[in-house]
């Protein structure tokens, strides 16, 4: 468990505090952006969010406040950007214990989540090898997913 960190509390709460604490005011957009990410394993686009605020009847979040507010919290390392190629970007909470990384298909966009202990065992051997203190980090492989493949 991770000293110092409310362990309770959700990724959204942390959020909220966060964004309070560096001065930000919370504002309905805002609000409904940590909601929505707060619901998720894996990354969505500023534009899926946007689509997804809408359809879940929220008033509509123009998506230049989506990308506002996407901003502030990657500036807090409160989300962790995942970039998929073509300029594109998907965001999503950095939560230790939802740890995970990510294959991304450069035909149809796809982002495919996973998880490999020996990959983190590895990060570790060479924090060590190299004097390092490795305090985060992300893998991101690129490719040809099942469907597109071949
Ligand atoms: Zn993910
Ligand atoms: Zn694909």
């Amino acid at each position: 468990m991770a000293v110092g960190r409310d362990a309770v509390s959700s990724w959204g709460e942390q959020a909220t505090r966060a964004l309070a604490g560096a001065g930000f005011r919370r504002g309905g957009a805002r609000a409904a952006v940590i909601d929505l990410l707060d619901r998720q394993d894996c990354a969505l686009s500023a534009v899926e969010i946007e689509d997804e605020l809408r359809r879940h009847g929220e008033r509509g979040v123009a998506r230049a406040s989506v990308y506002r507010i996407l901003e502030e919290l990657e500036g807090l390392r409160l989300v962790s950007r995942v970039e998929v190629g073509q300029k594109l970007a998907r965001f999503e909470p950095s939560r230790p214990e939802g740890h995970h990384h990510h294959l991304v298909c450069h035909e149809c966009g796809q982002v495919i989540p996973f998880e490999d202990a020996g990959l983190e065992r590895s990060i570790m051997r060479l924090s060590r090898r190299m004097a390092f203190d490795v305090e985060q980090h992300d893998v991101v492989l690129r490719g040809a997913c099942r469907d597109c493949a071949g």
